[in-house]
């Protein structure tokens, strides 16, 4: 793909944005234009989420399927409310205990919100961020900004300003570089649009903090951990089998896949350092590069055949951490120009199901 545009890079502060960075950012919004901005999941690539030709141009830079909808990032819910047809009491319970937070809300759109943002869905994706350069943007900017992961199609999403530039550099105008972002995994996403709360995406806010929350079960979408049921053509978009099957197309698509084949390691933690040392014996002729929790790190780095790359995810007893290394791995393992990534698997309970949802479908359900 060409490269378009030079992109300008500015540095920001997390804490105190510099008001001129952040108005020369909101100017490109206002202007139509693109802006990848950190957000206390990953980074955004940003666009005037009322502006149909604006929210294109976050198409085309990342080659996404027009059939995966975005969402609208907000900064107070005041202006939440005015995108929205109705405001269920379980929103508001939400919006209270988690918000401004890593937790999007599906609900039914307003006529002001464009098809080309929900992929012609009666209801619409909104997030109120909790990172003071992402709510300085938007509110700077004064309308609501549409923005799916700052990532080329398909790819890791980014959790640092360097994994934008790899992907996007020449194809967006601006990237707000705000360091590293702190849950690593992208955003909760529950519908509240049926008779019961729905769970299509797990993410920083987890299922059991909103059973407790809502009072009630959760229903989790079965593609979460399955990634299916797949379409026919994942890449036909809206009006596919994508759309009629749930209310969840972007779901199907392949996703955080880096370029290394990935394959999933299941079994309690012993069990997973035998089956990762007899896969490094069996296959010494492939580049194998191993996501390994800290506990088992031990046994790769003083096995007879090492990995070609190893990446330490973090600690089993804090899988926060694990959640937030997860993608800056896959990434530094294709940088290592590894054939295949061995990746454990840890309990999907908490921040943990997030971690396995993406795993599974980086993996495309491949495990040993
Ligand atoms: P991303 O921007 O890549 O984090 O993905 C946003 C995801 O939100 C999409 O892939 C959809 O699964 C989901 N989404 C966005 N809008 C809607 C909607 N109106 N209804 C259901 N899911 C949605
Ligand atoms: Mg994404």
């Amino acid at each position: 793909m060409k490269q378009v545009k030079a992109t300008r890079y500015y540095r920001v502060d997390r804490e105190h944005p510099a008001p001129d960075v952040i108005e020369a950012a909101a100017r490109v919004i206002r202007g139509g234009g693109t802006v990848a901005f950190p957000t206390e999941t990953v980074y955004g690539l940003g666009a005037n989420g009322l502006d149909p030709e604006a929210v294109e141009k976050i198409f085309r830079a990342k080659g996404r399927p027009r059939g995966n909808p975005l969402i609208l990032h907000v900064s107070s819910l005041d202006q939440a409310r005015g995108l929205v047809a109705a405001w269920p009491p379980e929103a508001e319970t939400l919006a209270r205990l988690f918000l401004p937070g890593p937790l999007t809300l599906i609900l039914p759109r307003a006529p002001v919100v464009p098809d080309v943002v929900t992929a012609g869905l009666p209801s619409v994706a909104l997030r109120y961020p909790a990172h003071p350069v992402a709510l300085a943007l938007i509110e700077a900017s004064g309308v609501p900004i549409a923005a799916p992961s700052a990532n080329l199609s398909g790819h890791p999403s980014p959790t640092c300003a360097a994994h934008v530039r790899s992907d996007l550099d020449g194809r967006i105008d601006v990237i707000l570089d705000g360091g590293p972002t702190e849950v690593g995994l992208e955003s909760t996403i529950l519908s509240l649009t049926g008779d019961r709360p729905v769970l299509l995406r797990p993410g920083g806010v987890t299922r059991e903090q909103i059973e407790k929350a809502l009072g009630v079960e959760v229903k989790l979408h079965e593609a979460v951990l399955t990634g299916r049921p797949r379409p026919e053509n994942p890449e036909k978009g809206a009006g596919s089998e994508a759309t009629a099957v749930a209310p969840c197309p972007g779901l199907f698509f392949k996703h955080y896949a880096p370029r290394a084949r990935v394959i999933m390691v299941t079994g309690d933690p012993d069990r997973q350092a035998a089956k990762i040392g007899d896969y490094l014996n069996s296959h010494q002729d492939l580049r194998i590069g191993v996501l390994a929790t800290e506990e088992n790190a031990v046994s790769y780095r003083e096995s007879t055949i090492p990995p070609a790359h190893l990446e330490i995810l973090g600690s089993r007893r804090n899988p926060p951490e694990i959640a937030s290394r997860f993608f800056g791995a896959l990434r530094n393992c294709d940088d290592h120009e590894v054939d295949i990534i061995l990746v454990e698997t840890i309990p999907a309970a908490g921040i943990g199901l997030a971690v396995m949802n993406r795993l599974c479908r980086a993996a495309e359900n491949r495990a040993i």
